[in-house]
């Protein structure tokens, strides 16, 4: 069974101070790691805070970006070997911010998940598509290319044991969620495409998360759903009470 991982997108959001407020105020009602994994994905800069607040707690910690390089003259990047030696368990890669104004690319997304699996962090590898691709009925093909371009190279194995995030950029921050249908429909077609490129256990093993407007109103609903294995939730995240209400969604 795969168990469900609602995680926190904090963005560009929140100091190491107010991070250690967060933590002190979810640590003891969060819910067992075996029942919902609850992550936070932090900025670079917060990521030290989080790491030691979070300590013997069920909060996991994730960073929001790494390059794919891990160490040299890339002034201002974020090193995967350091994440892993920080204990940071998973970075978010590929998110349609970093794609949109940051120019990444569907190469630097499989590049940066190569360089994070072989450094033991576990890549949240985010697709979804925009509301023009959606109006032209191209949402499936869009996010199948994603995917495949994502994954290009990894091994079953590796697949397995990652996450996708399917975040339609038209619901991200919008306060427009995607129906439970639509994403149910995408999620299933994420993993049939896991399946047709490697086979059935490792798509039984991939989880999806769906992202994009997900609340504490919404989330049971979506959480429902037999191909969503999660949420990647941003706005929602950022409050203590929001946050353990969407961890809890089983309760
Ligand atoms: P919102 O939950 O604020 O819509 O953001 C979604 C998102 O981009 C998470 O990565």
């Amino acid at each position: 069974m795969r168990v469900p991982i609602i995680a926190g997108n904090w963005k560009l959001h929140l100091n190491p101070e107010e991070t250690v407020e967060f933590v002190k105020a979810v640590a003891d009602k969060l819910p067992a790691a075996n029942k919902v994994e609850s992550l936070i994905c932090a900025p670079a800069v917060d990521l030290d805070a989080l790491r030691k607040a979070a300590k013997g707690t069920n909060l996991r910690v994730g960073a929001e970006n790494a390059y794919f390089e891990t160490e040299g003259a890339f002034t201002g990047e974020t090193s995967a070997k350091v994440l892993r030696e920080m204990g940071i368990q998973y970075c978010i890669i590929g998110h349609s911010e970093r794609r949109g104004y940051f120019h990444e690319t569907d190469e630097d997304i499989n590049k940066k998940a190569k360089t994070l699996l072989a450094n033991q962090v576990t890549p949240i590898i985010c697709c979804g598509e925009s509301l023009e691709t959606r109006e032209a009925g191209k949402q499936a093909e869009w996010v199948v290319g994603q995917i495949k371009a994502a994954l290009k190279d990894l091994t079953a194995e590796q697949v397995g044991s990652l996450v996708i995030a399917y975040e339609p950029i038209w619901a991200i921050g919008t306060g427009k969620t995607a129906s439970s249908d639509q994403a149910e429909e995408m999620c299933k077609t994420i993993r049939e495409t896991v399946k047709d490129l490697y086979n059935e256990q490792t798509a039984e093993n991939v989880r999806i998360q769906y992202g994009g407007s997900v609340k504490p109103a919404n989330v049971k609903e979506l959480m429902a759903k037999p191909n969503i294995d999660g949420g990647l939730v941003g706005g929602a995240s950022l409050v203590p009470e929001s946050y353990l209400a969407l961890v809890n969604f089983k309760d």
